[in-house]
């Protein structure tokens, strides 16, 4: 039927990412059976459900064996846990400063104890043939040396977010990845989020119309003053590369744009041992050729706070929550038969951290550039130092276009 109804289109729209993702279920819908004979199951879902092919879960001896570096917060409450859901990844070796906790994770995820590895002994790594992947889950500022000893040491590159502290650090990993030939991924979770890629296609295949604008925040109350976050040389900056970088990076991922300007403050209350060395808040503005703009505020001083909203000439989407590890939902409105109508379209529970640990092991497996390459994670570095400068000297600061591609394809949705 070609004449839909605004609203049924809409609905059908805001839902394509769930029938997608649901479609995974369609797997194995021919299976050949012992005696030459071929046994038909009919499809699980409904004929008129997008059918994806979906690929096969990879049995534990061919998945891609990842090393995972740093044993802290989120590495043993969301990182190794994920591994459960992955269907391409597994773990196979652990690198800390703490052996015996290194010892005990180990055994609780079956890791054998010749594969953990200390900071100073990482590099013999290299003559581990299980280990493909290295996962940096460090304070910032290691991630530039560890990313450059990976990959001499022959090994593929996933590195948490911020990508480093700087971005001549960034263009340094870059480098030593090009010339080591392994692939480099920042792990920015939410552009695998099934939600987050529904709003990106939403906004980017005219749904939303003209974009106009972004606004975002992502704010918690950050207590601890003894904690790395709040060392300049350890984490880069405060609020801004730790939480204000979903805000950042959402900006341009949703839209597909970049920005050419930026105009920002940062703010710290007086007299705070925690933000001696670096900010409790920034707030921007960023603006892009097309008109659209997005304004950020992100908070170490704020009670927890996390949400979007991405605003077109025809309609609106965001999350709020957005950001998080779990509980994400979605909220679009429109005018539909005359009404300005709100949506709350339900999205199953994913797994953000096992899609993106299967992204990176397929990337390797497949020879492809991962979706979040180092070019994204150094375009935002570049936009975060036009941010402090442009609070340090109280002007609005250009930003150059980055000089090539930030991304490599994105992932389908019965992919991750
Ligand atoms: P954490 O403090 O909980 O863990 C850091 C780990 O690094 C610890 O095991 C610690 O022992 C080790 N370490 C080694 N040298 C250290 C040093 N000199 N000082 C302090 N710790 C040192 O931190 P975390 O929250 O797990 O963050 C680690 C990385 O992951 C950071 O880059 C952070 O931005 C990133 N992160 C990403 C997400 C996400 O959602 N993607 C969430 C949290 C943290």
């Amino acid at each position: 039927m070609q004449n839909k109804s605004p609203r049924r289109h809409f609905l059908q729209m805001a839902g394509g990412g769930l029938a997608a993702l649901a479609s995974g279920a369609t797997m194995a819908a021919s299976t050949p059976a012992s005696a030459g004979v071929t046994v038909k199951l009919p499809p699980i879902l409904n004929a008129t459900e997008a059918q994806t092919k979906d690929p096969v879960i990879s049995p534990p001896g061919k998945r891609v064996g990842f090393a995972i570096v740093g044993l802290g917060h989120l590495a043993l409450e969301e990182v190794l846990p994920a591994f459960a859901q992955s269907r391409f990844a597994r773990p196979v070796a652990l690198v800390s400063g703490d052996g015996n906790k290194a010892q005990s994770v180990a055994a609780q995820y079956g890791i054998a104890p010749k594969a953990l590895y200390s900071y100073d002994d990482f590099d013999r790594i290299a003559h581990n043939k299980q280990v493909e992947v290295i996962y940096i889950i460090l304070p910032n500022s290691m991630h530039a040396e560890f990313t450059e000893r990976a990959a001499k040491a022959g090994k593929h590159v996933l590195c948490e977010k911020p990508m480093a502290t700087s971005v001549a650090e960034c263009e340094r990993m870059i480098a030593a990845c090009r010339t080591a030939k392994v692939r480099l991924m920042i792990a920015y979770r939410s552009q695998y989020e099934p939600i987050d890629r529904a709003i990106a296609k939403m906004a980017q295949s005219g749904q939303l119309g003209a974009l106009r604008e972004f606004i975002a925040g992502n704010s918690q109350r950050q207590g601890d003053v003894n904690q790395w976050r709040h060392r300049k040389a350890l984490a880069g900056g405060g609020a801004l590369p730790d939480i204000g970088l979903y805000c950042l990076n959402a900006a341009r991922f949703l839209s597909g744009e970049e920005p050419t300007e930026v105009m920002a403050r940062v703010w710290s209350p007086p007299g705070d041992a925690r933000f001696t060395e670096v900010e409790a808040a920034v707030r921007f503005t960023m603006t892009f050729p097309s008109g659209f703009a997005a304004t950020a505020v992100s908070s170490y001083d704020s009670h927890e706070s996390r949400f979007f909203r991405l605003q077109g000439t025809d309609a609106w989407a965001g999350m709020n929550p957005a950001f998080a590890y779990e509980g994400l939902k979605m909220q679009s409105a429109r005018l539909m038969d005359g009404h300005d109508t709100l949506i709350e379209p339900h999205f199953p529970a994913a797994n953000q951290f096992a899609r993106e640990l299967d992204h990176m092991a397929r990337c390797v497996r497949e020879n492809r550039i991962p979706h979040t390459p180092g070019e994204e994670g150094l375009q935002d570095h570049r936009i975060m130092e036009a941010i402090y400068q442009s609070a340090r000297e109280g002007r609005v600061v250009t930003i150059a276009p980055p000089p090539g591609p930030t991304r490599g394809p994105a992932p389908d949705d019965g992919e991750v």
